[in-house]
């Protein structure tokens, strides 16, 4: 309805949004261990890139340190979604720390793709963020073979032993768009790269662009709920620019989005990063419907299903539980 005016104020929701099967499995296992063996239990890094989600496990006994020598010789860790370097496993075991491995499968995978093209001897190009924590655990897994291309504009320093053999492979959470770009800038200087038998930027990632392209062009301003260290979430601000959105802000939750940007904005593009809890985006809604943004629509770019079944060593501990 319009109320005395012929703008109708509205928000586009994306959907798929918020959390992948990948963060509720690794936040569902910080949960579970929690009630399985009593706090404290300790994580190696933020269990996944959002601060709401780590402040809630905090204040329930979750100790979130920055590397395994914080933690007390034989204490339980667990390993975030993000994974880990082999080196981080041998650590632990040299400290006699009991292990929980929350790496997403999806970031296994590429793990895996790195150790056998490792042991074939490829040199590995390795599209991603200099100094993410799943950037760090995957190219650990071969340290010799792998580079790291930190998108079009690094591909000029690579430098590989045999052009013949070389392979690309990247990050999770990393723009579909732009990893295309490194890949055509790196088949220039390589023509005989070859591709990753399968994606590795994943679904959740790729579902959330396409929401996010889809909404973009309709929406004078598009907010992103997510943390700044959330490579999909700052990847999304990224999307919704490029596909036309007039302008685009990522916040942590309603509270820092700035009245200002809704200035003669008729429609508002939401959407959140796959480590978002949707009472974020909850809140964000009712800051909108609060400053006139009644009409809710959503923008369907796929449907999502998947789920992971939790980490080996917890299932077994809860089993025996029963
Ligand atoms: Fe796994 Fe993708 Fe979620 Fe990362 S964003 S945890 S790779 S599903």
């Amino acid at each position: 309805t319009t109320r005395g005016t012929n703008m109708t104020k509205r928000i586009l929701l994306a959907s798929p949004r918020g959390y992948c099967a990948g963060v509720d499995r690794a936040v569902v296992a910080v949960e579970k261990a929690l009630e399985r063996y009593g706090a404290p239990v300790y994580v190696r890094k933020q269990i996944v890139h959002n601060k709401h989600v780590v402040e809630v496990l905090e204040r329930r006994g979750a100790i979130f340190v920055d590397d395994t020598d914080e933690v007390p010789q034989g204490a339980l860790v667990i390993f975030s979604a993000h994974g880990v370097a082999p080196s981080v496993h041998e650590a632990a075991k040299r400290r006699e720390l009991r292990t929980i491995d929350a790496t997403c499968p999806l970031v296994t995978k590429v793990h895996k793709e790195a150790i056998r093209f490792a042991a074939d001897d490829y040199d590995i190009l390795l599209i991603g963020h200099v100094g993410h924590e799943e950037v760090e655990g995957t190219a650990g897994e071969a340290p010799q073979n792998i580079h790291v291309v930190d998108g079009p504009g690094d591909v000029e320093r690579v430098v590989v032993r045999d052009p013949n053999k070389v392979v690309w492979l990247s990050q999770t959470t990393l723009s579909v768009d732009e990893t295309a770009a490194t890949v055509e800038r790196l088949r220039e200087r390589f023509p005989r790269l070859q591709d990753p038998p399968s994606d590795d930027i994943c679904y959740a990632t790729q579902n959330r662009q396409n929401a996010v392209k889809k909404m973009a062009r309709q929406s004078e301003l598009v907010i992103v709920v997510g943390s700044s260290n959330s490579s999909n979430s700052v990847r999304l601000v990224e999307v919704a620019l490029e596909y036309g959105a007039r302008s685009a802000h990522r916040v942590d939750n309603a509270s820092e989005i700035d009245d200002a940007w809704l200035d003669a904005v008729e429609t508002v593009g939401l959407t959140s990063g796959a480590s978002v809890p949707e009472v974020l985006v909850q809140d964000v809604i009712a800051y909108l419907v609060d400053h006139g943004f009644e009409h809710i629509e959503d923008v369907v770019a796929a449907e999502e299903d998947l789920l992971f079944s939790l980490p080996k060593e917890l299932r077994r501990d809860l089993e025996e539980n029963t």
